[in-house]
């Protein structure tokens, strides 16, 4: 029975399929204005185990993740720069540029992380139309009203607004830290579409769209909305993302995408990955407290060695980052490629893989299943088996075992076998040596020689 924690009920729930029998899941992107961080990563790596163990217990997926490439604002209250406008200020580029190459960066570090694939990598740049569609119908139904700047949602019309974070409107409103714009009905009321200012200096936005309503670009929060009911259906089973997108982010996609189907609920799941933090702060773009994946291979870490790091904590638990914790991760990982290869007494391999599904299906509990995987590393069973179960855990844990372990510890007793082997073929003992090399391949190792000149007596298994 897989168990998850969904922040709509505050408790953990048991998953159950409805038909159509293949599971929808949506995760929150990044914004390519810049490098994702490892925190960024701890959320995506997060999604990644729950679809590999969804697909681990034979469930279909379809796994929607999007690419933000317009519209998000530097601050999540509706005020400040875009993040893309500002990303090409910076670098002299403009947002369409600086999409593609984030975006590009994106993908090449989820590959190194062993991300799977999304069904669908959707940008909002490419679903105007569908974004449009959502305003017109809020419009229409009454839950949005336009202001100087832009479109606004009308939180006070959505009577259960909140129930995500389990606030009153009332105390949200209390909450809301960021001075609200004067024309807004209620400082929680956030944009739909936003028309773009008059050029500045002469200059255009790089991304704005025509629209009913003149010439502007969408609120970054439709996107969410309106692309994962496009591709997921207007309900749909599992949205992840970080703790930080809570109250914002979740609370306002769940608001506009109920109000304009008139179905509840949007999502039956709502998985929430807790922060990485460094020092005791929360690793962030915007406190310059945050490591890019690059800086952990400019230390000489693999990716993987990080991927590893994310499984040792629960992902509703605080992770600390340390540079001694990713050392201490890498030394595991290649301990436990090593362990796959060395074999013991055969015992039983059933009861470990039950425990490992067990351990996952409990609200994903990683370091669990883990802490399994470690104890098949250092069982009896054959290194055949070892081998085996360990490969068939990776298809959650995605630690790429099987293209590292191909390095296998060759045993005592086999080197001693070639070693005289050796020693018989120098002096041209070829038939003594031949029996040898039989009894080596009883064993299950295969002798491939090297001419007897560059012989070096280490033969390869
Ligand atoms: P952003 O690019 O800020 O929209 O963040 C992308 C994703 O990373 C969101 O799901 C955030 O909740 C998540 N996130 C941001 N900072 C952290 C962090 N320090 N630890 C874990 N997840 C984070
Ligand atoms: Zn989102």
């Amino acid at each position: 029975m897989f168990k998850l924690y969904n922040t709509l009920t505050k408790k953990v729930d048991e998953f159950t399929l409805r038909d159509p029998k293949i599971v929808t899941l949506y995760c929150c992107g990044p914004t390519v204005y810049d490098y994702a961080h490892i925190g960024n990563f701890r959320t995506y790596t997060m999604t990644d185990f729950l679809v590999r163990a969804l697909k681990y217990l034979g469930y279909s997926v379809k796994y929607v993740m999007n690419v933000t490439d317009v519209g998000h604002l530097t601050s999540d209250a509706d005020e400040g720069e875009d993040k893309m406008e500002k990303g090409a200020k910076r670098e002299g580029k403009t947002a369409w540029d600086i999409a593609k190459f984030y975006t590009d960066a994106f993908l090449a570090d989820s590959k190194k992380l062993n991300f799977l694939e999304p069904d669908v990598r959707p940008k909002p740049t490419e679903h105007i139309k569908e974004q449009i569609a959502m305003v017109e119908t809020l419009l229409v139904k009454g839950f949005a009203y336009t202001i100087d700047d832009g479109i606004y949602f009308d939180t006070s019309t959505f009577a259960s607004y909140g129930k995500l974070t389990g606030q009153s409107l009332h105390e949200l409103k209390a909450g809301t830290r960021v001075e609200p714009n004067p024309q807004k009905k209620n400082p929680t009321d956030f944009a739909l579409w936003k028309f773009s200012p008059p050029p500045a200096g002469g200059k255009k936005r790089d991304m704005e769209w025509p629209s009913p309503w003149g010439v502007g670009f969408p609120g970054w929060l439709i996107e969410c909305s309106a692309m994962s009911m496009k591709y997921l259906g207007e309900s749909f089973d599992i949205h992840t993302g970080g703790m930080d997108l809570i109250p914002i982010h979740h609370t306002n996609e769940i608001a506009q995408s109920e109000a304009t189907t008139g179905k509840s609920p949007f999502v039956r799941f709502w998985v929430h990955g807790q922060f990485i933090m460094v020092d005791g702060q929360k690793m962030a773009k915007s406190k310059g407290n945050f490591y890019k994946l690059t800086d952990i291979e400019a230390k000489g870490y693999e990716p993987l060695a990080l991927r590893y790091l994310y499984m040792t904590a629960h992902y509703r638990a605080f992770l600390n980052f340390t540079w001694e914790a990713l050392e201490s991760a890498q030394r595991s990982l290649t301990d436990l490629r090593e362990h796959s290869s060395t074999g013991g007494t055969a015992t039983d391999s059933i009861p470990y893989k039950k425990r490992f599904q067990e351990a996952f299906e409990n609200d994903l509990n990683m370091p669990q299943a883990l802490a399994v995987a470690w104890e098949v590393a250092k069982s009896g069973l054959t290194e055949e088996d070892k081998r085996a179960l360990l490969l068939d855990f990776d298809r959650v844990l995605g630690l790429d075992l099987d293209r590292h372990t191909v390095k296998k510890r060759i045993p005592e007793d086999i080197k001693k076998l070639m070693e005289k082997r050796e020693n018989l073929r120098k002096a041209r003992k070829f038939d003594e040596a031949d029996s040898v090399r039989k009894e080596i391949e009883k064993k299950g190792y295969e002798v491939k020689d090297t001419s007897l000149e560059a012989s070096t007596g280490q033969g390869q298994s």
